[in-house]
This record gives structure tokens, C-alpha cells and sequence, in this order.
């Protein structure tokens, strides 16, 4: 099997996750201009957007959607997201090709299955995924704003696990943020902490995770990676995944199997 992966973004700013296994070729959000993943997708060696088997989407939000209309118009790629979802995008996006998918209930993008399970975030429909080809697994977890032991059993054990760790705890709360934000992130719509991202990780024990969605204000890189690390010391956890931490202000290296 061939993987190649990269995060082409990963902040609040925008989102987008590719993901090639043999020739399908899939992208998770398209929360950047359709110009920069034009861009992006040249620097991967991948300059057909045309290609892509389809576009997935977890929530309506603007960092996850923005670049939606041109994409889908432009190259004609089919979005797969819940119909909920795509009555918040339509207005912005107008008519594209989709095709809507229902949360627990699994379908097929080219050869991959893929999985969605509802989470919780300020969003109408919000989504995580499992993609599966053979018995290779990979969790996608993005913008949620609490975990739970039924995620826990459907994201444990993965081969790669892509997960949001948008904010340190201490950072947001001695932020100059306003209190109804600060509120707003750390409620259970809001986002995963380096603190939460780590439980997650300690609980279901992926091979292999790769850290997004990184707050530029209210974390960084380092930052998440000390917390993590300590969170997980702390545990005990004897067998530590291969960690990828995503830089928010540029894409990942590219993940090759
Ligand atoms: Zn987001
Ligand atoms: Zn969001």
C-alpha cells in the first residue's frame, strides 16, 4: 500500500489535510484558497486538483471550508459532508457536486472507507472520520470540544492519528481573549487542549499522531509538544507514538509509506 500524507494547513486560519493512498486521492477540508492549495498541491508533487478523488469535510466553519467553491467549481471534485452541514456551506459555496454521507453509517471514497462519527463543536453537524484501507486506519479529529469513551473505542489502536491541540490551558486563561471567547474554546463545543489531545492519545494509543490545528495566539509548537510530553510522562504510557507537530504557519513534511 502507498500512503502520502501531508497537512497542507493547520491552524485557525485554515485547514487541509491530504491524504493519497494508491491512486485515491483525498482531500480532508479545504479551509484555504483554492489558490494556496493549488499552490501546496504543486509543491507536493500533486499539481492536479482535478485528480482528487474528493473533498471531506468535518464542519461548516470558514477554516475548514473557504476554498470549497472554487475548488469543487473549478476541477469539478465531489464534497462529501452531511446534508446539515452543507445548508450552512450552500449559501456561500452555491450549488456543487456532493454526496451526503450520515453520521455512523460508512461509505466509500475511490477504494478507502471511511467512517464518520458525530463529535461535539459550536458547528451544526461537526464530524470526525476513520479512513480504512485494508486494515491500515487513520483517525481524524479536528475542531471538537470534548472527547468520549465511544470515540475512545472507535479511535483506538490506529496506525496515524490526526488530531487538534489548539490551545494551551494556561495561555488561553491569561490570554487578553474576551471571557465569552475564553469560554466559548474551552467548553465542551469548543476546541481539544494540549491537556485533552493528550488524554485522548494516552487512551486510545495511536502508532503514529500528528498534532494540527495549533492556536498561533494561545500555543505553539513547543508549547503543545512540552505539555503533551509531560501529560503523557505522567501516565505512564510505556509504548510513546511517533509524534508529527504541524507548524501553523507552513504545511507538514510529507508523511511517505
Ligand atoms: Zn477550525
Ligand atoms: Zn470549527
Amino acid at each position: 500500500m502507498l500512503l502520502k500524507l501531508c497537512v497542507l494547513a493547520g491552524s485557525s486560519k485554515g485547514n487541509a489535510i491530504f491524504i493519497r493512498i494508491n491512486d485515491d486521492r483525498i482531500l480532508v477540508d479545504a479551509g484555504i484558497s483554492a489558490r494556496k492549495l493549488e499552490k501546496l498541491l504543486k509543491e507536493i508533487n500533486e499539481p492536479d486538483p482535478g485528480s482528487l478523488t474528493g473533498i471531506l469535510i468535518t464542519h461548516e466553519h470558514q477554516d475548514h471550508s473557504k476554498g470549497l467553491k472554487t475548488l469543487a467549481k473549478k476541477y469539478h471534485v465531489k464534497c462529501w459532508l452531511t446534508s446539515e452541514t452543507y445548508t450552512k456551506i450552500r449559501p456561500k459555496s452555491g450549488p456543487i457536486d456532493t454526496e451526503f454521507i450520515e453520521i455512523l453509517e460508512p461509505f466509500k471514497m475511490g477504494n478507502i472507507n471511511v467512517m464518520p462519527f458525530e463529535i461535539q463543536h459550536d458547528a451544526i453537524d461537526p464530524t470526525a472520520y476513520v479512513l480504512t484501507k485494508d486494515d491500515f486506519r487513520i483517525g481524524i479529529l479536528l475542531d471538537c470540544g470534548k472527547s468520549s469513551p465511544f470515540l475512545f473505542d472507535n479511535f483506538s489502536n490506529l496506525d496515524l492519528l490526526i488530531i487538534e491541540a489548539n490551545h494551551s490551558f494556561d495561555k488561553l486563561l491569561s490570554s487578553d481573549y474576551p471571557d465569552f471567547l475564553k469560554q466559548r474554546i474551552l467548553s465542551s463545543k469548543g476546541h481539544l487542549s494540549n491537556w485533552t489531545t493528550a488524554e485522548f492519545i494516552s487512551i486510545v494509543k495511536p502508532k503514529i499522531v500528528i498534532i494540527t490545528h495549533i492556536s498561533e495566539k494561545n500555543n505553539s509548537p513547543e508549547i503543545a509538544l512540552c505539555e503533551i510530553e509531560e501529560y503523557l510522562a505522567n501516565t505512564g504510557l510505556e509504548e510513546w507514538p511517533f509524534f508529527v507537530i504541524v507548524n501553523p504557519t507552513t504545511r507538514s513534511a510529507i508523511i511517505n509509506k
